[in-house]
Parts: C-alpha cells; sequence; structure tokens
C-alpha cells in the first residue's frame, strides 16, 4: 500500500524501473521507522508520511500528501523560502515546532538529509517530539533562576566534598564564586575563629549514618563577617545507594537567631521575674554567644547621675566594683560619656583617645581596646543606663554588632523600666509615700519575719507604738504643710535612733511603731526614753519652731501577745494609756489595759442602749456672781449617765468614747434637747435661771445642721437666744473644716452666746480670741486649783481676766472649792464663779431647792456685747 502510494507520487516515468527497487526499500525503511518520518520531494511537497508521522500530527497521510511540508511547521520556521527552511532544517537534531491539523504545536527535533534516488532528489526527515523534554528544560531553567535568586546559599558538592555547584545566594551571602572553592572543604573555608570545631566531624558522622544534618552554625564570609546559619546538609544516593553528593542549604538566621534567643530568652526571663542584674546577664551571655568577638556590659545610671554596674558576666568582678558609683559626664570614659550626651558613643582607640584619658586604666589591662556604648533610654527619652561592645581590636561595629546592639538595646531598656515600674508599684504598694517608711502591709511582713526568728532564738522582743502628741493641732493651725514636715521629721529621727535590725513603720496619720528583735524590757524603756528625746527636739514649720512631743507604748514578745497584730494592737492600748496620762511619755502593756480596751468597746454598745432606752441624764450646776450679792449667772448642763451594771459612769469616759463612734451628733442634740426642755420647764413654772450652758463638742460643728437644729430646738421651746450658751473647746476655733466657722457665723447671727470651755489648757493663741465671736472665757479649774499654792497660777489666773476684758468678754472661773479660792477670785473681781464651793452639778430638782435656800435671784445684767473681728 506504502509502495504503491509512493510510486504514484513519484517523479518522473524514466527513471522509475531504475529506481524504484532503491527506492522502494528506504520507503519501507521509512515506513517502519518508530519515529515520525516524512519524506519532501523536489517541489516542496510531502511525498511520504509514516504512522508514527501520522499519530505525532494526528493525522492521517492522505491529508498530507501532496501538501507543501511547510504546512506540516508551525509559522516561524516557514517565515522565509522552503529552500531556506529545508536548509535549515538540514543536519541533525535542530529544533523545531510542528503544527497539527487542529492548531496545537508541538516541540520536535528534526533530523533531515538530502538524498538522491535515481535522478530525483528528497529530503526525509526525522522527526522526534522533544515536548516533554523542552518542558523539563524550560523547569529546570527556571529552577535554577529560582535557586540563583534564593536568599539562601545553595551548593552541590561532590562525594569527596569538591564543590560542584554553588547558585548566585552563595555568592552574594558567602562571596565566594565556585571557582575558588576547587579543592576545598567548604566547611573549613568558612570556618572562623568562633566556627564550632566539631562542624567537620558531625557532618562527617551523619553523612555515614546515611542521614542528612541539620544545624546552627556561627561561619564567615569571604570578608571575614560572622554569620549564624542554618545548614541542611542532605546526602544524594544513587539507585544502589552509593553516595553521589550533598546538597547543602545555608539561610542566614543572624536576624531571627536575635530575635529567637534574644527576644524569647529576655521575655521569658522578664514573666518569670528575673532579678534586673540576671537578665541583663542574660542578654550580655548571648550577645557574647551570639557575637564571641564582643565582650559586653550594661550599667544603670541612678538618681544622682552615677553608674551602677548591673552585668558584665566576661569581664572582672574588681571592673565591675570600680565603676559601680562612677559620675556619668562628658569625659567619664566611653559609658559615662555616653549616659552623659544621651547619644551612641564609638572609641576605636581607647589606648589614646582622650576621652577615656581616667578610665583606660580600667579597661586597657584587660585587653578592651576599642568600645562602642550606646545609652538605654525609656520609651520617654530618658537615659535609663548603657549597653557597651567592647573589642579586643581597634576596630568598630560591623553590621551584626549593629543589629545585636538595635536588638539589646530594646530589650534593656523594657527591662529597665520594668524594673523601675516594679519598684515605683512596690514603693507605692509597701512604702508610705510621705516618709518612705514601710506601710502598714509591708511592717507587718518584715516584723512577721523578724518575729520568727526572735521565737527561733527563744528571744524577746519590743513593739513600740509611738503617737505624737496634739499632732491634730499642728496640722489645723499651722497647715498640712507643716504637719507633713514634721511627720518627716519625726519619721527620720526614728529611722536615725533605730535602724539596724529594728523595723520602723506608719501606721496611720501621726502613729508610727517599731519592733526591737531581741530586746529585752528593760532595753525597750531606755529605747522609748531615747526616742521620746529625740522626737522632742523642736523643729521649723515655716516660720515657727515646734516642739513636738509623743506617747510611747511598748507591747513585748512574747508575754503580751504571739503576732504582730495583736502585739501592735496592746502597744497601741499601752500608748493610749500614755497619752491619757498627759502625753510625752511611754507605758507598757498590762493585762489591765486589755480589759479596759474591751470596756470601751462594751461602753460603745451601752451607751447606744441608753439614748435608745433614755437612760441619761442632765444634772445642772449654778454659775454664781463674783460678788457677794447671791446672782445666779446661769447653770452649766452636765451629762450623767447610770448604768445599771456599771454604775455612774462619767461624761469624761464616755463622751470620747461617743465621739470616736460617731455617736456624738445624736448625743449632743438629746442634750441641747433637754436643756432647752428643761429651761422651757423652769420659765413655765417661773422659776428664774438666766440660762443654760450646754458644752458641745467640736465634731458637732462639722454638722451642716447645727444652727439650724439650735434654732428649731429654741422656737420649739419658745426660748430666746440669749437663754442659751454653747461652751466649746479651743479644738473647734482651730478646725480648718469650713462647716465649722460657718456654724459658728451662724450660732453668732442666732444670738446664742459661745463660751470658750478650759481655756488655757490647749495650744490656741490669743489671736484666734478676738476673730472669734466669744462672749465668755471659762478658765480652766488648775489654774483655780493652784491659785493658793503658785504664784504663776495667780498671775496667770489674773492675766486671762484682763485679757478677757479687753476683749469684751465674760471670764469664768471654774472648780472653785475653797474660800481662799473664792477670796483670791473675788479679790481680782472675777465675774463669775462655778465649783463645789458653791454647789455640785444637781438635778433640776434638788438645784430648784438649793436656789430657794439660798435665796439666789437672777443676775441682771447679760455681760458686755461680744468683740467680733470677723
Ligand atoms: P467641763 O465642761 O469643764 O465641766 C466641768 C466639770 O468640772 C464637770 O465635770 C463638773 O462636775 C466638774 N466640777 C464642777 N465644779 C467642780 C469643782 O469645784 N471641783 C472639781 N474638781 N470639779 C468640778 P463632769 O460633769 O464630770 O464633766 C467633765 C467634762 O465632761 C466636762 O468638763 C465637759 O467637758 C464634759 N461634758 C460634760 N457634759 C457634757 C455634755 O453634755 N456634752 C459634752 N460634749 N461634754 C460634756
Ligand atoms: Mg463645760
Ligand atoms: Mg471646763
Amino acid at each position: 500500500m506504502l509502495g504503491r502510494t509512493l510510486s504514484s507520487l513519484a517523479p518522473g516515468r524514466d527513471a522509475r524501473a531504475t529506481t524504484a527497487s532503491s527506492q522502494d526499500s528506504l520507503w519501507q525503511v521509512l515506513e517502519q521507522s518508530v519515529d515520525a518520518a516524512f519524506v519532501v520531494d523536489a517541489r516542496h511537497r510531502v511525498v511520504l508520511f509514516n504512522p508514527a508521522a501520522e499519530a505525532l500530527w494526528g493525522c492521517r497521510r492522505e491529508d498530507v500528501h501532496g501538501l507543501p511540508f511547510t504546512r506540516l511547521l508551525a509559522a516561524p520556521q516557514t517565515a522565509s523560502s522552503p529552500e531556506a527552511t529545508l536548509a535549515a532544517l538540514t543536519g541533525s537534531h535542530r529544533d523545531a515546532t510542528l503544527r497539527r491539523p487542529d492548531g496545537s504545536e508541538i516541540a520536535c527535533s528534526v533530523s533531515m538529509s538530502r538524498m538522491e534516488v535515481g535522478t530525483h532528489a528528497f529530503h526525509t526527515a526525522f522527526v522526534r517530539d522533544t515536548s516533554e523534554q523542552q518542558r523539563q528544560l524550560a523547569r529546570l531553567r527556571q529552577l535554577s533562576i529560582v535557586v540563583d535568586s534564593s536568599d539562601n546559599a545553595i551548593f552541590i558538592s561532590s562525594a569527596d566534598r569538591e564543590v560542584v555547584y554553588v547558585n548566585s545566594g552563595f555568592t552574594r551571602m558567602l562571596g565566594y564564586r565556585l571557582e575558588e572553592l576547587r579543592g576545598i572543604r567548604p566547611a573549613q573555608l568558612l570556618s572562623g575563629p568562633h566556627t564550632d570545631p566539631s562542624l567537620d566531624a558531625r557532618i562527617n558522622r551523619a553523612i555515614s549514618a546515611g542521614e542528612g544534618l541539620q544545624t546552627e552554625v556561627l561561619l564567615y564570609t569571604k570578608s571575614g563577617r560572622p554569620l549564624w546559619l542554618s545548614a541542611a546538609i542532605n546526602p544524594v544516593h544513587d539507585e544502589d545507594g552509593a553516595l553521589l553528593g550533598l546538597v547543602s542549604v545555608l539561610s542566614d538566621i543572624t536576624r531571627t537567631k536575635m530575635h529567637q534567643v534574644l527576644h524569647n530568652k529576655v521575655l521569658d526571663a522578664l514573666v518569670h521575674e528575673w532579678a534586673v542584674t540576671d537578665v541583663m546577664t542574660l542578654i550580655c551571655r548571648e550577645v557574647e554567644h551570639i557575637a564571641p568577638e564582643l565582650t559586653v556590659s550594661i550599667i544603670t545610671v541612678d538618681s544622682e547621675g552615677l553608674m551602677r554596674t548591673l552585668a558584665s558576666p566576661s569581664l572582672p568582678e574588681a571592673w565591675a566594683r570600680k565603676v559601680d558609683g562612677m559620675a556619668i559626664g562628658p569625659r567619664a570614659g566611653v559609658c559615662g560619656a555616653a549616659a552623659w550626651r544621651g547619644r551612641a558613643v564609638l572609641v576605636k582607640d581607647i589606648a589614646s583617645d582622650p576621652l577615656c584619658a581616667n578610665t583606660r586604666h580600667l579597661t586597657s589591662p584587660l585587653g578592651l581596646r576599642a568600645c562602642w556604648t550606646h545609652p538605654i533610654k525609656s520609651s520617654s527619652g530618658r537615659v535609663l543606663g548603657t549597653l557597651s561592645f567592647y573589642y579586643r581590636e581597634n576596630r568598630g561595629p560591623d553590621e551584626l554588632h549593629e543589629r545585636l546592639a538595635d536588638t539589646c538595646l530594646h530589650l534593656c531598656s523594657l527591662t529597665l523600666e520594668r524594673e523601675q515600674t516594679n519598684e515605683r508599684v512596690h514603693q507605692l504598694a509597701f512604702y508610705d509615700t510621705l516618709t518612705g517608711l514601710p506601710n502598714r502591709i509591708m511592717f507587718s511582713a518584715k516584723a512577721e519575719q523578724a518575729l520568727a526568728n526572735v521565737a527561733q532564738a527563744n528571744g524577746t522582743a519590743a513593739v513600740l507604738f509611738i503617737d505624737l502628741d496634739r499632732f491634730k493641732r499642728v496640722n489645723d493651725a499651722q497647715g498640712h504643710a507643716a504637719g507633713d514636715g514634721l511627720l518627716r521629721d519625726v519619721a527620720a529621727r526614728l529611722s536615725e535612733e533605730l535602724g539596724g535590725i529594728n523595723i520602723v513603720g506608719r501606721q496611720a496619720g501621726d502613729e508610727f511603731v517599731a519592733v526591737l528583735p531581741m530586746c529585752s524590757a528593760e532595753q525597750a524603756g531606755s529605747v522609748a526614753e531615747r526616742l521620746l528625746g529625740a522626737i522632742a527636739t523642736p523643729t521649723a514649720a515655716g516660720l515657727m519652731t515646734l516642739h513636738p512631743s509623743a506617747s510611747i507604748g511598748v507591747a513585748m514578745f512574747p508575754d503580751d501577745g504571739r503576732d504582730i497584730d495583736l502585739l501592735v494592737r496592746h502597744a497601741d492600748m499601752a500608748m493610749y494609756r500614755a497619752k491619757s496620762d498627759g502625753g510625752g511619755g511611754f507605758r507598757f502593756f498590762s493585762v489591765d489595759m486589755n480589759r479596759l480596751a474591751q470596756e470601751r468597746v462594751s461602753l460603745e454598745t451601752a451607751l447606744r442602749d441608753a439614748l435608745r432606752l433614755d437612760q441619761l441624764q442632765l444634772q445642772y450646776q449654778p454659775q454664781v456672781g463674783g460678788g457677794d450679792e447671791r446672782q445666779l449667772y446661769g447653770v452649766e448642763a452636765l451629762l450623767r449617765w447610770h448604768h445599771a451594771d456599771l454604775g455612774v459612769i462619767p461624761p469624761s469616759r464616755f463622751v470620747p468614747v461617743a465621739e470616736e463612734c460617731g455617736l456624738i451628733a445624736e448625743l449632743s442634740l438629746w442634750v441641747l434637747r433637754q436643756a432647752c426642755k428643761q429651761m422651757a420647764d423652769w420659765r413655765r413654772r417661773g422659776i428664774d435661771i438666766p440660762r443654760v450652758s450646754v458644752n458641745i463638742s467640736a465634731i458637732n460643728f462639722r454638722e451642716p445642721a447645727l444652727s439650724l437644729q439650735i434654732a428649731g430646738l429654741l422656737d420649739e421651746h419658745g426660748l430666746s437666744p440669749d437663754d442659751l450658751t454653747l461652751e466649746i473647746t479651743e479644738s473647734v476655733m482651730l478646725d480648718p473644716d469650713p462647716d465649722v466657722l460657718e456654724n459658728i457665723e451662724a450660732i453668732y447671727v442666732l444670738g446664742v452666746r459661745l463660751s470658750l470651755d478650759d481655756f488655757g489648757t490647749g495650744y490656741s493663741s490669743l489671736s484666734h480670741l478676738h476673730r472669734l465671736p466669744i462672749s465668755e472665757l471659762k478658765l480652766d479649774q488648775s489654774f483655780v486649783r493652784d491659785i493658793d499654792t503658785s504664784a504663776i497660777a495667780r498671775t496667770l489666773t489674773s492675766s486671762v481676766l484682763r485679757i478677757g476684758e479687753s476683749l469684751g468678754m465674760k471670764v469664768v472661773a471654774e472648780g472653785v472649792e475653797t474660800e481662799s479660792q473664792h477670796r483670791f477670785l473675788t479679790e481680782q473681781r472675777f465675774p463669775v464663779l462655778q465649783g463645789y464651793l458653791f454647789s455640785p452639778p444637781l438635778l433640776p430638782a434638788p438645784l430648784e431647792h438649793w436656789l430657794t435656800e439660798h435665796r439666789y435671784t437672777a443676775a441682771v445684767e447679760a455681760g458686755p456685747a461680744p468683740v467680733h473681728a470677723t
């Protein structure tokens, strides 16, 4: 069939006989070729197209026979003449692209030759599909571009470790070209001063085990720059398992290594609350591991501008000790200057740089020749410390060092800032901001520990409770700044006197506590004495000089208690006793005091009940005219409490309790109401009592409604304001609370008189007297008591009278008990007297009886109008 076909396509009839047989045999060979083959005649037409060609082109021979052969090829190859195309394809393995009738194209390799069969000239072509091969090649090309453009260094070495291929990444990363690597083992070539010396052996071991090796290693570039590389070295074997070579991929992990190691480790340390020096030592060590040519030190700068070495693990301790405490400054070495300038400082030659004139004696003997220091700054830009890289050569930082510095500075400032924040938080949480002493929490913790130690040693300890006397008055009279100053002074004195193993803390307000471990009661007594002396040193407050004093209570461990809370409570009770004994002294705790304290608590409950059940009474003590005219000036209402079980409880005991527990407002209101009711009753019954004085606590004046309540009561009982006098103490005048002044004003406007009770005992200066609308002064009983025995008391008594008079006030002498006192006071022309000599406080009925019995009549006059300068 094929022969027929070819015969019909054959050229001339003449040549047919001579050529037919050779042509046929050729044609047959072509026909059976496994490669696609076609034959082109002299007129460029296809005259043979074998089955393999049919398969390759995807068409039948009938479709192509007689057509120009160029139809079989894709356009570019047929652009010029058919002759030129033939010429181009003639030869072996010419690349060409064939075109199929369906339009698709296939890469192929054409081997074409010209042959003459008789007079006929043909071109025979063998065509092989190379599309797969081409694809492979293209992929290879692509691959090599990828490999080359990869940042990783990739190299292939033969079984005997000769490098046969490096990608361009290798050259870029490490600086070597393939030619430079001939005959050298790469591991040797790339090793440097700090490369792990076991690297080569590790590779060998892995390879002989038929395994790959994945490792991190410090290698050096051609220029000597160190790089942390992650190396993956994989063996390649042939089908028989023989080692063909190694494919190694190196990637630069210098940066990731730093981040990974430094960040992770340091952050982990921070999270686990490592001490700042430990974190800094970790940073130094890691940096020195990554860049072994560096010696690292980290220094912090304290609030006084002094350097404090935090970490320098590779430098001798003596160096750290000498640097510690040096001041920063423009010429204070590289670190000191960097901290001073707030900028990085590089000194490439410590030996000659003038900056190091004062410090090179510390560094040079250690072989350190250059130094690069960065200030460590807070987020707000404040210099917290310095990070120094020292070199043993005269050089500056390379890129790795720069990157390391970047990373470390961030971590260092994080660490130092955390430290400062922690310190601040710690300070705020455990130390008193005013005095810097441990607060209650810190004191308790420290004391508890100290007591545990004392217990272990079978020793005794003393707990002191120190409370300033009349501190509130200092605060009120001189202002809070003066009060704060006094507290700071006292805190400093206590710390100075105590100190050592003793613990001092501020409990609250003007209360301080101290624990003296391993201290006997005798020793505690003399310490308390010494403290009282130290506190009593005069101190300046603005333009004033204060003469502070304190009361101290002492409780002993373990006799008075085993835990610090109980000991402090007992020391507090003892202090209270010291205070009520006049202040300025110390007392030891006794079981008695405990009982008293407990009584106070039950007193409070009982007082609430008494108020509720109306168990309180008022007694009235007459105030009489100074002459012998039997004139009644007024009565003072005094509270009486007769408790069913406790008996008579004096106001001096329960009034302070009422003040402390917040019952005083209710109590005073009860007294006022009762007194008004009584006055109204006397008025109604024609019993002529000119006025009633009621004692009002200082705290009552802070109640904004006080004046309104008083006005309401007077109104309710049909009394006039001058029927009532309020006795106040000096502390009312000194109270800075604006409500107090407003109340005083309102009460004055209302027309109710104010009397200053217990005058002469307090702190108040006379200057306060004419600032306030006071109508009456009550000279304290203590002056009257001493009239007979003390010339000073007599002088003071008459002075107070003169002062009162000159300020237009009526002066009342209290506590008159004897005739001689009476005589003196009358001689002095005291207008009003009060005391047992005339009458004790009495219930209304006995008072009425007393009045009639002694034929007292109401004094005519009400005294001069008060001076009011507000
Ligand atoms: P005070 O206001 O100075 O009252 C005078 C105190 O001296 C009264 O004591 C009175 O009984 C006492 N006394 C009177 N004459 C003599 C005398 O010749 N010799 C002596 N040694 N004492 C004399 P009392 O009633 O025990 O009151 C003591 C303090 O309690 C009062 O001192 C006053 O500050 C306070 N107080 C009394 N009643 C009340 C009240 O209703 N409210 C308030 N807030 N305090 C009151
Ligand atoms: Mg009074
Ligand atoms: Mg009094």
